[in-house]
């Protein structure tokens, strides 16, 4: 049984102080909704704010990238090991760290590794272009990129997988239910082929690309899709938590 995971993706938004509002506003909203892992993922500068406006609630905190080197030389870069004292989770393969800061399926399966190996979950990000969909290669080009950035992964008890169609994030127009969950499926048969399995039965595969309360429902009664990666709607309290709502399902009497 796969516990669903909405995560937060800030982006390049609010400052510490905005940040640790933001986050406790969150955590207030979605307090007592249970069975739903919730996750803020600030800019780092706002990290240790956020992580101490969270302490003593279930919401947790992830990097929005990671290098994968442990020290050294590499100014304006921060490691795992700065960041396991503050982040449980950290997204690696954003599409916007691909498109606009070069990186690449192999740079992204060694901070994936990096990641893992130091106790943080990598929430993974794959997804097609446009171009790419239009050409009918959309799963061919997903399963490729999955593989390449799964090269010399093993710990896939702390894996996460975000399908982020690149046309859907940001647009307005995300994807339709059934796509992401055509493409979580294949997603799920890949990492079958890789690791077998029970492993690809363990590893929660999110849907992200212009995810809001409105259109959050459909894609989290997919039987492959255990939750979202929010972006713009994760810098609004009361539309984030309505998403956590909308996923952990009715509250109990
Ligand atoms: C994202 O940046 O990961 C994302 C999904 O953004 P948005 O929800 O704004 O499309």
């Amino acid at each position: 049984m796969r516990t669903p995971v909405i995560a937060g993706n800030w982006k390049m938004n609010t400052t510490p102080h905005t940040a640790a509002d933001l986050a406790r506003s969150v955590a207030e909203r979605t307090s007592g909704l249970l069975g739903v892992t919730k996750v803020v993922c600030p800019p780092n500068v706002c990290i240790p704010a956020v992580k101490a406006a969270l302490h003593g609630t279930d919401v947790e905190v992830g990097a929005q990238n990671v290098h994968s080197e442990p020290t050294g030389a590499f100014t304006g870069e921060i490691s795992v090991g700065m960041l396991t004292e503050l982040a449980t989770h950290v997204i690696v393969g954003h599409s916007e760290r691909r498109s606009l800061f070069g990186e690449t399926n192999t740079g992204v399966a060694r901070k994936a590794a990096a990641a893992a190996a130091g106790g943080l979950k990598p929430i993974l990000c794959i997804g097609e272009s446009l171009d790419i969909r239009r050409t009918g290669e959309a799963e061919t080009f997903c399963k490729a990129q999955l593989r390449e950035s799964l090269e010399g992964y093993s710990a896939w008890d702390s894996l996460i997988i975000a399908y982020e169609p690149v046309w859907a994030i940001g647009s307005g127009e995300a994807a339709s239910p059934m796509i992401a969950q055509v493409m979580a499926s294949a997603i799920r048969d890949e990492i079958s082929d890789i690791a077998g399995q029970a492993a690809a039965e363990r590893v929660p595969v999110l849907y992200g690309g212009s995810v809001n309360p409105q259109n959050a429902g459909p894609f989290m009664d997919r039987p492959d899709i255990d939750g979202a990666l929010v972006g713009g709607a994760s810098l609004d309290a009361e539309a984030f938590s309505a998403i956590v709502q909308i996923t952990a399902g009715p509250i109990s009497p």
